[in-house]
């Protein structure tokens, strides 16, 4: 059974890129990894592999102003924890 033909995801955070003066958030797709950042975050479904996505409650972004680390690793952090408030955020 292939149990997310039907399922919708939540997007994975990539990245984060740094707007003045909003900071965007970077998503790809859950499932074959592809990058949304040229299409944005209204994709409905991925282009690539067809993964319904669910961006209902997902932040596109950051409410704070984020500095950017010149740490790799607290870059990657940040992303991580991003990723996981977003993965549990729904069941509330
Ligand atoms: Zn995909």
């Amino acid at each position: 059974m292939n149990k997310s033909c039907h399922n919708s995801l939540k997007p994975i955070v990539e990245d984060i890129s740094q707007w003045v003066p909003c900071t965007e958030i970077l998503y790809k797709c859950p499932k074959c990894d592809t990058s949304f950042r040229i299409l944005g975050s209204n994709e409905r479904f991925c282009h690539m592999c067809g993964q319904k996505i669910d961006w209902e409650g997902i932040p596109t972004h950051l409410a704070e102003s984020y500095q950017e680390s010149d740490d790799y690793n607290e870059h990657k952090k940040f992303i991580q924890r991003l990723n996981e408030q977003i993965q549990k955020g729904k069941s509330k």
